[in-house]
Formats: C-alpha cells, structure tokens, sequence
C-alpha cells in the first residue's frame, strides 16, 4: 500500500488540476490520478468565460494560457441579431482556447507545482471506502490513501458512482458536437473578438475564433439531432447560418467531430464522509451558456481554501464548501435552464431575440450572468496579493494528516 498524502484527486482536467496546483502551493501533498496521457484532446467548445479568466489571473497562468481574446456575444436567428460584451462596463473578457493547451498547462503547472505528483495513464476504478468513510482511490487494483478524497473525473465520474452519489441530470437529454478549422487567409468570422451563436430550428452552433486563425465550432440539440453523422449535421447547419458559411468559405477542417450526450449530469450530493465532488463530477449544466469550464476553476480554489478546515474540522467543512458552490453557480443554472427551454422553441427564441434587441440593458444583465463577472473569489484568496494561497503552513497540515488517516 502506498503512504497516504493530504489530498487524492481522480481526474487532471482544469477542476482537478487547479485544485492540485492551489493545494501544493498552500504546502499540502497531493496525488493526482488521470486516465489520459495529455496533451489530450476534451470535446468542449472552447470558450473560457470570464470568471474563469480571472482564476488563470490569480494563478499566475493567464500568459501562459494564452488564447484570443473575446470581448462579447452575439446571438444570431431567424434573420435577427443580438450582441452584448460580457459585463456591462466592458472590461471583462473570455478566451478561446484549444482545451489541448488549456488543459495541458494546468496539469503542467500541477506536476512541477511542489508536493504534487501527477499520475498520468492512471484510471481510478472508484473511491475506497471503509466504515462508511472514503479513505483513498483506488488505482490499478491498489488503495492510494489520502485524508480527503477528491473527484474531479468528469461527467461520467467513476467516484461519484463508487460514493453512491450518482443523480439525474435536470432537462432535456441533449447532444453536443465540436470542430476545429483553420480558416482561410485573411477570413475571420464577425470582428473575430466575439463568440458568435447560431439558434437555428433544433440546432445551436457555437463559433470560438481561437489562436492562429483557427475557429472551434461546437454544435448542441437534442437527442437525435446527429442521426445521420455529425459532420453531414453540421454541415447542413453551417450551410443555414449566411455568416458561419462566408466565415469558413475555403477553410481547412482539423479535427474530425467530436462530441458527447447526454451533456448534463448531476450528483445527488456533491460531497460523502471524506470525500467531495469537483467541476462536472458535481454538476455538469448544458454547456449552451459555456461556463463549464469557468465553474470548475472558480469552485476549485473555493474548496482550495476550504480544505485545511476540512483536515482540522471534518465533514462539516464539506457540507459548507458543497453549500456555498450551490449559491454561487445557481443564477448561472437558472439562466442556463431557462435558455435551454427558449431555443427549443423557435417561437420563444424569435420573441427572446427581439426582446434583447428592445432591452439592450437586460440582455446586458443575462450574459454577465452566464460569464460568472460577479462571482467572487474565496475570501482567502482575494485578500491575499500572492498567487498561492495564503492557507496554513505545510507542517501543520501535515501533523493533521497523521492524526486523522494515520498514515504508516
Ligand atoms: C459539447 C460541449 C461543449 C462545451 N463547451 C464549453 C464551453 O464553450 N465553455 C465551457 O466553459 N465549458 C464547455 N463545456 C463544458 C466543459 O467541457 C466542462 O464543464 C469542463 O471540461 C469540466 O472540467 P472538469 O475538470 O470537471 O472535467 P473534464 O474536463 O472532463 O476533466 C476530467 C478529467 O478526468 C479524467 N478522468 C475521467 N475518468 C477518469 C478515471 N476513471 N480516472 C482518472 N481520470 C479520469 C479525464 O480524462 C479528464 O482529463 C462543454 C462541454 C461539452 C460536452
């Protein structure tokens, strides 16, 4: 059996790499198990909405992140335009990245972040637990212990399965496809500062320009919308949408479709006795409002600095941190529930559309929701001027861990 450490996390995507990274920084030791080699390819549609900008400012990897800078949104449908920037003054702004590097930076900075050990090609089969208590992961048929267990392993989590934890997602079961295209010299689509949306009659197409003069599009609709293939659907789709069509006029495709469905996925509780469910092992919301991404870095540094109260207190500090995520992400998934319904009604969508067009200022509101301008960081971190967290020290957590998992 290996020696136990702080913290294990199943999973090295952006929830459970910046959760990695926070932790070692604060002088815990962390065990990270992925089940990928990375650099690895994540069907995602690419867009970093700006709270979780403002978490890759924090930890000190915005530059190397890097990525196109998106200043606004713009709705397009049924012959109708809508456009807002992501907050109301302007000033904040979202990225399109290839989550190829997104994710391998984060998981870079993990494995050379002190007291971190990554384990790349490393499946966890589910939590281990004993007397009720998850007490480690286990790994390739070994127990590796830690005195919190953390799953951060996606959608289809394998922890939340083992906690018993799985749920029902909310809402339609729908589908969700990407691409990657260079496009031709001298094209971009709009002013290409902008994430371009497509609502069309059962399909919404996501344009992302990206780096390089590369665009992500990402595709969603419902169950059935790709019977017949997913490339012949986006093409049909890209074939409806004027602007989409002229932008990728002689563009060269690089990736071939990649998607998933069902896209939402929910636990029944985001946390056990010893362990805690991060980014879309906890809750996966349709991605028609991207913040995936942002939700799972911004609620990583808030159980960051919610685990030494975990080490010294217990559960209590779980139940707590599970809480304050619901508080923080409900207006996101309200707005996110609620879109999902308007576009699955051209009706709806057209009087939506012309509704933001009338009331700029409330179309204003709804997408500094879905960009999370107001979501705050833990007060530990805001306070804090350093990009580690200013958590107690290495030797105190430490002799916690020896107390509470007594490790050999
Ligand atoms: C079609 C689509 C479009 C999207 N568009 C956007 C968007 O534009 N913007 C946005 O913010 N979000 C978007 N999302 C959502 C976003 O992709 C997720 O919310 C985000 O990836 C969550 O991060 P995570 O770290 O929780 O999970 P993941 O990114 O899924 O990372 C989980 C990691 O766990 C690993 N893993 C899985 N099983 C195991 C195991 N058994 N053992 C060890 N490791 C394991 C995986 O290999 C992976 O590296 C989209 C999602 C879809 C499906």
């Amino acid at each position: 059996m290996a020696d136990a450490v702080d913290v294990v996390i199943a999973g090295g995507g952006p929830a459970g790499a910046t959760l990695a990274i926070l932790l070692g920084r604060a002088g815990l030791r962390v065990d990270v198990f992925e089940a990928r080699r990375f650099p690895r390819e994540k069907p995602c549609g690419e867009g970093i909405m700006p709270a979780g900008v403002a978490v890759l400012e924090r930890l000190g990897l915005r530059d190397a992140v890097g990525g196109r800078a998106l200043a606004a949104v713009r709705y397009h449908g049924f012959g109708l335009t809508a456009e807002s920037p992501f907050s109301p003054d302007g000033r904040a702004q979202a990225l399109g990245q290839r989550r190829l590097r997104l994710d391998d930076t984060l998981l870079h900075t993990a494995r050379t972040t002190p007291g971190v050990r990554v384990f790349e090609e490393a499946p966890v089969e589910g939590a281990a637990i004993a007397n009720g208590r998850a007490v480690g992961l286990r790994v390739g048929g070994e127990l590796r212990r830690g005195a919190l267990v953390v799953g951060a392993d996606g959608l289809d989590s394998p922890v939340r399965r083992s906690l018993g934890l799985d749920g029902r997602a909310r809402g339609p079961a729908r589908v969700g496809v990407r691409m990657h295209f260079r496009l031709a010299t001298g094209r971009t689509i709009g002013r290409g500062d902008r994430l371009e949306i497509f609502i069309g009659r059962g399909y919404e197409l996501y344009a992302a320009p990206l780096p390089d003069g590369e665009l992500l599009l990402a595709a969603l609709g419902d169950h059935g919308a790709l019977a017949g293939g997913a490339r012949a659907a986006l093409d049909r789709w890209i074939a409806a949408e004027p602007v989409l069509r002229e932008a990728l006029d002689g563009a060269m495709p690089l990736t071939a479709p990649a998607g998933r469905a069902p896209v939402t996925r929910r636990a029944r509780a985001g946390f056990a006795p010893g362990a805690v469910l991060l980014g879309d092992a906890a809750s996966a919301t349709d991605p028609l409002t991207a913040g995936g991404i942002a939700h799972a870095l911004v609620t990583a540094e808030h159980l960051a600095a919610a685990v030494p109260g975990y080490l010294t207190g217990g559960d209590a500090r779980l139940a707590q941190f599970d809480r304050a995520r619901r508080r923080l992400l409900r207006a996101h998934e309200r707005l996110t529930r609620a879109l999902v319904f308007v576009v699955r009604h051209p009706t709806l969508a057209h009087a939506t559309l012309l509704g933001m067009r009338a009331a700029p200022f409330v179309m204003r509101r709804l997408v500094a929701i879905a960009a999370g301008v107001a979501i705050q960081p833990p007060a530990i971190v805001a306070s804090s001027s350093a990009p580690a967290l200013a958590i107690s020290s290495a030797t105190d957590q430490n002799a916690t861990l020896s107390r509470r998992a007594g490790s050999p």
